[in-house]
């Protein structure tokens, strides 16, 4: 029963090790609800808050954050029934992706390859090798951040769009989701996982070497990696970070970077396919907390426009 257990609460807590870039500072404080209820009491307590998944996704700043961060990794029951498939929103990806596949369900087959959790591909609507995480979803479960209620909305309700859902517009937390996959074969749906993970292997790093996947978004009609390249930027290495040298929409994290190198190199980045082919990227990785003056400057630029959904 809720109320039994304490929820658990981390005070100034370094949240490094909770991101796949393995940066970060320190939080004031750090909730990890553990089941649904205790998670939508929180959200009607607390007045400011910013709720984060596997943080695969995100460039946490090294000078931390003076506010709540609610990490939703406890969160994690999951029910398959049928074609139906129910997951709280801090269920990892890759691990519901191989469920599915036991289950001879096809359409969770692209999760396998990156760590985001449920919630997070829903607000980043994730996606890979043709398929994302919008196509089979019928029902998402929402705390409604104005009238602090529990409603439910429909796919098309979601505004989903490339790497866009109403998630990412602030009024909504995903509580669960609700999908219906399709009946397939065993072996097709496992034999298309193992072909996702084999082409990663070489077009992604693995987070031995701590990234948090693409750093730009594709622009319309064009690949981020694909101007990056052609700009030269494989060739940007500087003290604590680099651009991977087999993709070079990546960044990686060489031991001992700061959120203040991250954002250095993606000016970098960012200015050499502005001054090549005159196109502004717009980042796909998200800032989160506490920033230098440099770091202010440098957000302004690149985030400054709003058009890139
Ligand atoms: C090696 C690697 C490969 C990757 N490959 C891909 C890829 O192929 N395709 C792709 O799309 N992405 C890829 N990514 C990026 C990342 O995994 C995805 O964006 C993923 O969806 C992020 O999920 P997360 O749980 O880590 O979210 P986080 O990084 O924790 O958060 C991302 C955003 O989601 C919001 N959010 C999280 N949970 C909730 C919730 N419950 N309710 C409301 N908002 C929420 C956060 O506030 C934040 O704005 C890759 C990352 C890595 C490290």
């Amino acid at each position: 029963m809720q109320g039994e257990r304490d929820l658990i609460i981390k005070d100034n807590y370094e949240i490094k090790n909770h991101t796949t870039y393995k940066i970060g500072g320190i939080v004031k404080k750090v909730y990890f609800p553990e089941t649904q209820a205790e998670f939508s009491n929180l959200l009607r307590t607390l007045d400011d808050y910013i709720v984060l998944g596997s943080c695969s996704n995100i460039l946490f700043s090294s000078n931390g954050y003076d506010g709540n961060i609610i990490l939703t990794t406890e969160l994690k029951n999951f029910e398959i029934k049928g074609t139906k498939i129910f997951a709280l929103c801090g269920v990892k990806g890759p691990m519901l992706a191989q469920k599915a596949a036991d289950s001879s369900l096809s359409g969770f087959e692209f999760m396998i390859g990156f760590p985001g959790s449920i919630g997070g591909n829903i607000a980043m609507n994730a996606g890979a090798h043709g398929q994302s995480i919008s196509d089979n979803i019928t029902n998402c479960c929402l705390f409604d951040k104005k009238s602090k209620e529990i409603i439910y909305k429909t796919k098309s309700e979601m505004d989903f769009s490339y790497r866009h859902s109403i998630l990412q517009d602030g009024q909504y937390v995903l509580l669960h989701a609700e999908f219906d996959l399709k009946k397939s074969n065993k072996d097709s749906v496992q034999e298309l996982i193992s072909r996702n993970l084999d082409f990663r292997k070489n077009i992604q790093p693995s987070l031995k070497y701590p990234n948090a996947g693409s750093v730009f978004k594709n622009p319309e009609n064009d690949s981020a990696g694909r101007l990056l390249d052609k700009a030269g930027v494989k060739d940007f290495d500087m003290q604590n970070v680099k651009v991977w040298e087999n993709h070079a929409n990546f960044i990686i994290n060489k031991g001992n970077a700061t959120s203040e190198d991250v954002l250095e190199l993606m000016l970098k980045m960012y200015n050499a396919v502005k001054n090549k082919f005159t196109i502004e990227l717009y980042p796909e990785i998200i800032f989160i907390g506490n920033k230098t003056k440099k770091e202010e400057e440098i957000w302004n630029i690149l985030y400054k426009t709003k058009t890139q959904k």
